[in-house]
């Protein structure tokens, strides 16, 4: 007999990403099925404040009517069509124009892909393929970091720097991955050592890294602008200016990953602008969207075109796409989703809300149970800590990070556990004061069952 529940359907036919597949078989999913503004909703019709904006993703909240209807007349005008061998939608130009002028100055082109995993995958063969056509064939290394997240496909997983997105996949696949150290200074700043000096630290760990591996073998490192899912860690002080200097000197792109921190997150329009990064190429997605369709786009610069375009004129071709990469519909919502940034100010809007966000999330800085809290703009986390004074993290085989969030599932709001027990907010964009309030007001009745 077939099962007839939505729950036994999916524990009996679903294979979860993300998931220990055995409890989940034993425990069911969680099935969600309508959102509104913040809020989404379980079969029971049990109401849940979404305090991840799902995954980091849906900045206007679950129901804005406005990117229905760009999808639905994009469906009946064009609903297919794709951009190889010199075709394009209509709405996927406007789109790679409307991202040229949002993203800094330097970013000249969009190359569009469907998910953040993809767009840092490509950005590596771009990497690749414009070392190659520039002379300089060698410089192939790529370096992460530690608690770096990229995605999973093959080369965006190996640039994953989490146990959890590599055990069992024998991850990272290739030599040319390497990583330096996670800039969180709370977790690895010394005992007495100042956040300048950390961060000077941490550059000089760089370019050891470079040296011992030889500059003319390194060509790129990726960062995001606040290392999301490694538990929400901002750059120290900084950082990110020492960071460039050693890649300048070396030759080696900085692709900043801002498939979280973009449009908006961090109170600025991109986390580069937050923190002061000059990337060579830049990788998009998420908020984009809104995270109603899929759609990535990494931006490069018009140097880095040039010679790109050169090399496919000797090559014939540039022979990289996929059958989705722009595709018209997700084009259409991300223009839509960009016209709301625009003329609703998005970022002004999050600079309004969000010291209120960040001073509520600080007050937990007193607890017993918290060790570090951090965040900016729309975006933070606490951490968990068994001693406040010596920073013990929690042994980790009694998951407080998951036993919380379980907990403010029950009082209804999903949050997520991050490793080393650090639980991370990302609420809507569009939350207002009262949304946050009833936000907090269930964590803090899950915190005090801890
Ligand atoms: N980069 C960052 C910073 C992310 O947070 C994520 C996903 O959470 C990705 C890349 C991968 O994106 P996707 O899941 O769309 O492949």
């Amino acid at each position: 007999d077939k099962p007839n529940s939505i729950s036994a359907k999916d524990t009996t036919y679903h294979l979860h990403p993300y998931t220990n597949l055995k409890a989940h078989e034993e425990q069911g999913p969680l099935v969600i099925t309508r959102g509104e503004g913040v809020r989404v909703f379980g079969e029971d019709g049990k109401e849940y404040i979404e305090g991840l904006s799902g995954l980091w993703c849906a900045s206007l909240g679950f129901n804005e009517p406005r990117l229905v209807k760009a999808a639905q007349k994009q469906m009946e005008t064009l609903p297919f069509y794709h951009s190889f061998t010199g075709k394009v939608p209509d709405v996927t130009a406007e789109l790679a124009e409307k991202l040229v002028d949002v993203t800094p100055d330097g970013l000249d082109r969009a190359l569009f892909c469907n998910s953040g995993s993809e767009a840092n995958d490509t950005a590596i063969k771009l990497v690749w393929y414009y070392n190659n056509a520039r002379g300089k064939p060698e410089k192939k290394k790529i370096i992460s970091r530690e608690k770096a997240y990229h995605g999973v496909t093959i080369a965006a997983g190996s640039m994953t720097g989490l146990a959890y997105a590599q055990n069992g996949f024998d991850l990272p696949a290739s030599e040319r991955i390497l990583q330096t150290s996670c800039p969180h200074y709370y977790r690895y700043g010394l005992d007495g050592e100042s956040e300048e000096a950390f961060a000077t630290r941490m550059a000089s760990e760089l370019e050891e890294l470079i040296l011992a591996e030889g500059p003319e073998t390194v060509g790129a490192m990726f960062a995001e602008p606040i290392q999301g899912a490694g538990g929400v860690i901002l750059p120290p002080m900084g950082y990110f200016e020492k960071i460039q200097a050693v890649l300048k000197k070396y030759d080696v792109l900085l692709i900043a990953d801002e498939v979280i921190c973009g449009f908006g997150r961090t109170g600025k329009m991109f986390g580069s602008q937050t923190y002061n990064i000059k990337p060579d190429m830049m990788t998009l997605a998420k908020q984009m969207s809104s995270g109603y369709l899929p759609i990535s786009a990494l931006m490069v610069s018009d140097g880095l075109y040039q010679v790109v375009k050169e090399r496919s004129n000797e090559l014939g071709v540039f022979g990289h796409g996929l059958t989705y990469g722009g595709h018209p519909v997700p084009c259409a919502v991300a223009l839509e989703v960009l016209k709301i940034y625009e003329e609703r100010d998005i970022v002004a809007q999050v600079n309004a809300i969000s010291p209120y966000f960040q001073d509520r999330l600080a007050t937990y800085a007193d607890h017993p149970l918290v060790g570090e809290v951090r965040g900016t703009g729309l975006i933070g986390a606490i951490e968990l800590s068994a001693d406040k004074a010596s920073k013990t993290p929690f042994d980790p085989s009694l998951g407080m990070g998951a036993g919380l969030v379980k907990k403010c599932e029950n009082h209804g709001l999903i949050l997520r556990a991050m490793p080393g027990d650090c639980v991370a907010f990302c609420p809507p964009l569009i939350s207002e004061q009262t949304d946050l309030d009833a936000l907090f007001s269930r964590f803090d009745a899950a915190l005090a069952e801890m």
